[in-house]
């Protein structure tokens, strides 16, 4: 039986780029800076294909941002997608958490799917919420922090990444997963891969079309970040010379951390 896979997927500033902050707006800074589709993305869009291609199934490619973000649709429609829909609308600037589940939950419905794949968690915004919501408002089982994934005879099979190795974890379909980066290495888009996904369907949706005038975006905000404050420097280390007590020297100052 085809699989259908949605994935979910975000676009980010380039991480490999130092992030600024707003202190006005207390926001990430978005404009002027390069976007990429989520490296964390990435390793959800190759589990959707790989799920998909095994099953003869078809992934498509969810993304709820300003109209940028359907660059980073097209990158994962290069990678194999078959189709993408993008949510973009003035009043979802300043969404929370809550208001981008409740998009990407109304923008699924009446799409005919068996399995929805996050990342874990963005690695610009990183609360990890999103997915857990997305679940609850669909009323879908949620399998979290998969490292292993397998989907047959109707049900979704993990492996969840803990501390000590892994739980086994299973759920009926449909479902949402998501995954951490070490579940795969995402595939590199070809050039043929390029070249079609220019020609793939993206669907650009509304707030009114998908029904939630009102009930997104600043509007109905959840969620407000009340104070920033910078990262502490991390503070020199302490290099120690050996000079005959070097390792000695090292049992001490571990000990004193308690390390040991
Ligand atoms: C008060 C407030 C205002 C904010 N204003 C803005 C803003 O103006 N612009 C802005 O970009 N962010 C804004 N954010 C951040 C925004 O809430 C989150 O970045 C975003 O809603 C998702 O949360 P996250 O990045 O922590 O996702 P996580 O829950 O960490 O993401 C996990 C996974 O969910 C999926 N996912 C997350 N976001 C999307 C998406 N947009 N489309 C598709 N899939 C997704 C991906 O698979 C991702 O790997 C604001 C946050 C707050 C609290």
């Amino acid at each position: 039986m085809a699989i259908n896979v949605v994935v979910c997927v975000k676009q980010i500033p380039d991480p490999s780029a130092p992030a600024r902050l707003d202190p006005a707006s207390k926001r990430l800074v978005r404009e002027g800076v390069d976007l990429v589709l989520d490296p964390g993305d990435e390793h959800a869009v190759e589990a959707a294909l790989q799920v998909a291609e095994g099953a003869g199934g078809e992934v498509t490619v969810v993304s709820m941002g300003p109209a940028r973000a359907v660059d980073a649709i097209r990158r994962a429609l290069s990678m194999g997608g078959a189709r993408g829909i993008h949510v973009q609308d003035p009043a979802l600037q300043n969404s929370d958490a809550l208001s981008t589940a409740r998009v990407l939950a109304a923008a699924v419905k009446g799409q005919p799917f068996d399995l929805i794949v996050c990342g874990q968690e963005s690695t610009d915004g990183s609360t990890g919420a999103v997915p857990g919501q997305l679940a609850e408002l669909l009323g879908l089982p949620l399998l979290s922090f998969a490292r292993k994934l397998s989907v047959e005879e109707g049900k979704a099979s993990i492996h969840r990444q803990t501390d000590e190795g892994y739980d086994v974890v299973e759920a009926p379909l449909p479902a949402v997963v998501t995954v951490t980066g070490g579940i795969n290495d995402p595939r590199y888009p070809s050039l043929r891969g390029i070249m079609q996904s220019k020609n793939k369907e993206v669907r650009q949706l509304t707030l009114e079309a998908i029904g939630l005038s009102g009930k997104a975006g600043e509007k109905a905000l959840t969620q407000e970040v009340v104070d920033l404050q910078p990262a502490q420097a991390r503070k020199a280390g302490r290099v120690i010379e050996d000079k005959g007590e070097g390792a000695r020297e090292i049992v001490d100052f571990l000990a004193e951390l308690k390390v040991i």
